[in-house]
């Protein structure tokens, strides 16, 4: 989770509103992932429906030296579709930008329960598939030029296990981040390493382990 005051996400949870027209989008592959092998699928802000950022953000020109991981402490849910990554991905920007007055949502990705990984930050998903600059954050208070955040949905602060899909998908997006970032597996990092928070629960005991699974299939 981001460090703002967390505001009651009910609030601001709306009816589903249509999907984007996901399948209609291709799959571009990124001509800097160095391993040749084929990306892991991540929806766009547009595919999901982000709104427009209400400021200009601002673009690194240089490529991120860490990934930090967070979790969003919301609930857990056991909705694993595709529908629900999306409806939480706005659920998310209307909390950064209505709750905490933010541009866009604070973070660069999120990655559902179910395996889904969105674009977070308007912009963060060229940036990676470039592979030579980042979109400057809002999850990590003096990382944010500096190393790319993804929310992984849920609450792990708890002892509630991460859904294996959830855990698959962290790790195929960040071996994509490291090799395209030119980032060690080794600069893999959760958000109670620099902000004085919970973040990301059980799933920072397992960082280790996350690193050794990226390392292997760099
Ligand atoms: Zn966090």
């Amino acid at each position: 989770m981001t460090e703002s005051p967390r505001l009651s996400r009910r609030h601001f949870l709306g009816g589903l509103t249509a999907l984007a027209a996901a399948a209609a989008v291709p799959h571009v592959a990124s001509p800097a992932y160095a391993s040749g092998r084929r990306p892991p699928r991540i929806y766009s802000a547009r595919e999901w429906g982000a709104r427009p950022p209400a400021d200009a953000l601002t673009r690194i020109a240089e490529r991120p030296n860490k990934i930090i991981i967070h979790h969003t402490a919301f609930p857990n849910v056991e909705d694993f579709s595709l529908e629900y990554a999306f409806q939480n991905s706005r659920d998310i920007q209307n909390l950064h930008m209505d709750g905490n007055g933010w541009s866009d949502s604070g973070q660069h990705f999120t990655n559902s329960r179910g395996g889904f990984i969105t674009e977070g930050r308007t912009g963060s998903l060229n940036a990676l598939r470039s592979g030579r600059y980042m979109i400057q954050g809002a999850h990590c208070v003096g990382q944010n030029t500096q190393a790319i955040g993804i929310e992984n949905d849920g609450s792990y602060h708890l002892g509630d296990p991460v859904p294996q899909a959830q855990w698959d998908s962290l790790v195929a997006f960040c071996v994509y981040a490291c090799d395209n970032y030119r980032i060690p597996a080794t600069e893999i990092y959760g958000h109670m390493d620099f902000n004085a928070t919970q973040c990301p629960g059980g799933l920072h005991e397992r960082l280790p382990e996350l690193r050794a699974a990226v390392q292997a299939r760099l």
